[in-house]
C-alpha cells in the first residue's frame, strides 16, 4: 500500500469564521486556503503542520455529510487521511482485503487531490480517506 504520511486530519466545525482564529492565535498556524467543495457540500480551511494538514470542514447543507455528522456527533475529528502513491491501486487493494469502501473509484477532493473513503464500519469506527496528490 505504501502510505507515506498522514496527509491531513479532517475536523468538523460549525463555523470556519469562529474556529480559524483558534488555530491561528493559539497555535500560530496560518490558514493558507479556504475552498468550497460543492459535491461534498462543505467549505474547507487548511493549515500546515509539518507535512500534515489540518482540514476544517464547515457544512454548506444540513443534509450533506458534514451537516449530518454535526447533527449526530457535534464538532470534532471527522476523518483521517493517508497519502498514497497510487489511489486506484490503493482502493482496489483495500477492497481485496475485505474492507468496505465508500468510494470504489477515486474522486476529486479539495486542493485537486484524488481521494477515496473507506467505510467506518470496516475500520473500527475511523472514517479513513486515502488521497493521492496528482499535482506533483
Ligand atoms: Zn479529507
Amino acid at each position: 500500500m505504501n502510505l507515506s504520511h498522514i496527509e491531513h486530519i479532517g475536523i468538523a466545525v460549525k463555523s470556519l469564521e469562529t474556529s480559524i482564529p483558534y488555530w491561528e492565535k493559539v497555535f500560530g498556524l496560518k490558514c493558507y486556503a479556504v475552498e468550497e467543495v460543492t459535491d461534498q457540500r462543505v467549505k474547507t480551511a487548511f493549515f500546515m503542520v509539518g507535512q500534515t494538514k489540518i482540514e476544517l470542514l464547515e457544512s454548506t447543507d444540513p443534509e450533506g455529510p458534514i451537516g449530518k455528522f454535526l447533527e449526530k456527533k457535534g464538532e470534532g475529528i471527522h476523518h483521517i487521511a493517508f497519502a498514497v502513491k497510487d489511489i486506484e491501486n490503493a482502493l482496489a487493494e483495500t477492497e481485496a482485503n475485505g474492507i468496505q469502501l465508500i468510494d470504489k473509484q477515486s474522486r476529486k477532493g479539495a486542493e485537486g487531490m484524488s481521494i477515496g473513503f473507506l467505510h467506518p464500519k470496516s475500520t473500527f469506527g475511523v472514517l479513513t480517506e486515502l488521497c493521492e496528490n496528482k499535482n506533483i
